[in-house]
């Protein structure tokens, strides 16, 4: 059996955050005329993400993706190299078109419980202080990218090693944001 190789900013254990830290940049990994989104903001709800969509290092199983504010990021080097994966999917991930780094996904559907985020990879930043990965979400979904399901056991416990508490869709907090955000937008909560 091979080494389980969850993430290279995971692997080696969990570098916590700074509370005085207020952003930074974030940089594709082009040798060339870079792209570079500034962020004037600490990161939120950063996790590592299992799911098939969104943007992971070579040879990694999982993500870690964040959340900042949408009126908090712009991007501010090469913009013309972006490109919107898939205009149809609920978060337009914007990646560059010479290395494939997501450099951030926007939702544009305003009755979205996470309209007014933008999700974030951390790791793409120079700088040191971004709020560390709290949990794991999606766990389940790394079989849809091919990974051996009788290895999830070895999974989950590595990440429950690392601190990091796995679930097969979004922690409990953002479940519940999810649900009552659907509920005020149905009436049955006010
Ligand atoms: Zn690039
Ligand atoms: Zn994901």
């Amino acid at each position: 059996m091979s080494a389980l190789s969850l993430h290279p900013a995971i692997d080696n254990g969990i570098k916590p955050g700074s509370d005085a830290f207020k952003g930074g940049t974030l940089v594709c990994k082009c040798k060339d005329n870079p792209v570079e989104v500034t962020i004037d903001s600490q990161s939120a709800h950063n996790h590592a993400c299992g799911c098939t969509k969104c943007w992971k290092p070579a040879g990694a199983l999982f993500s870690v993706v964040a959340v900042v504010p949408r009126d908090k990021l712009r991007v501010t080097k090469n913009a013309d190299k972006l490109a919107i994966v898939n205009k149809e999917a609920p978060i337009q991930r914007y990646a560059c078109k010479g290395c494939g780094v997501h450099m951030y996904g926007r939702i544009e559907n305003t009755k979205h419980p996470f309209f007014g985020l933008d999700f974030v990879h951390t790791e793409l930043s120079p700088q040191a202080g971004w709020s560390a990965p709290g949990f794991a979400a999606f766990v389940s979904s790394v079989i849809e990218s091919g990974f051996d399901p009788s290895r999830m056991g070895e999974v989950r416990g590595r990440l429950k090693q690392l601190g990091l508490e796995p679930y097969d869709c979004l922690s409990p907090p953002l479940m519940d944001a999810i649900a009552t955000h659907t509920a005020k937008a149905s009436g049955a909560l006010r």
